[in-house]
């Protein structure tokens, strides 16, 4: 289970404090899967990033399965990630200096979760299954950027995690391409009961999902010109 409380990120940008999250409380039960929308700045994003713990919030905590990952070091945050996380990021994050097949390798060689003689044919499996299989040996720039957001997909469920997000996931893709890649985002976090957190703003996309959260613009998203600059 996930859970927020009183959750904010603030950004500083010069001399202004920008609220990107604000989410007083929120509960997401193990296997549901949630579309997390709204318009372009509404703080899609930087919520992900905060649930993987890739940055921490101004205030308040946020806890899976009853383990409080604001709290954490650093450094057991990043290990925590590497083994439940799967993250489809906006900018893909591929490694390009590896090919497709190695992308996957790399990443369930960092969680441990798939016993190493199976990693090649399980890799291979759901490149397959996101219409990869003749692309295992390409580079990322070989590809198209279509193509590689289903790489960034095979490679997110890899580790078989508990928590998987999506942001914006399909937004390079057609529309049967979309359809496959959600298919096995949704296939595979339902086989595992993983939690699937999807950020969109594709209606079609939103369809699929049994659960829809709106994220609002913060009202008077930016608060304050802080003290402390003007004082500067
Ligand atoms: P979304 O993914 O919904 O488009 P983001 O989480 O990217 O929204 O951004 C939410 C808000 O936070 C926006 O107003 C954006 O400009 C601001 N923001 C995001 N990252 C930073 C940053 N590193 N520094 C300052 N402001 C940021
Ligand atoms: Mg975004």
């Amino acid at each position: 289970m996930l859970e927020l409380a009183s959750l904010s990120k603030k950004y500083r940008d010069g001399s202004q404090t920008v609220v990107a999250v604000a989410v007083e409380r929120l509960t997401v039960k193990a296997g549901e899967q949630v579309a997390l929308t709204g318009p372009s700045g509404s703080g899609k994003t930087t919520l992900l990033h905060l649930i993987s713990g890739l940055l921490t919030p101004t205030s308040g905590e946020i806890k899976f399965d009853n383990i409080a990952v604001s709290a954490m070091p650093e450094t057991w945050r990043d290990a925590w990630r590497a083994k439940h996380v799967g993250y489809v990021f906006q900018k893909l994050n591929l490694l390009a200096g590896l090919s497709v097949l190695d992308n996957l390798l790399v990443a369930m060689s960092f969680a441990g979760a798939v016993p190493k003689p199976d990693r090649r044919s399980w890799g291979k499996q759901l490149l397959a299954q996101v219409g990869l299989a003749d692309r295992l040996n390409s580079l990322p720039h070989q590809l198209s950027t279509g193509e590689q957001q289903r790489v960034a997909i095979a490679r997110a469920v890899a580790n078989k995690p508990r928590l998987i997000l999506a942001d914006e996931p399909t937004a390079s893709l057609d529309q049967a391409n979309a359809n496959k890649a959600m298919a096995l985002l949704q296939q595979l976090a339902q086989e595992s009961g993983s939690i699937l957190l999807v950020a969109t703003h594709d209606r079609e996309i939103m369809s699929l999902l049994p659960r829809i959260i709106p994220l609002r613009q913060p009202e008077g998203q930016v608060t304050s010109y802080a003290a402390d600059d003007c004082l500067a």
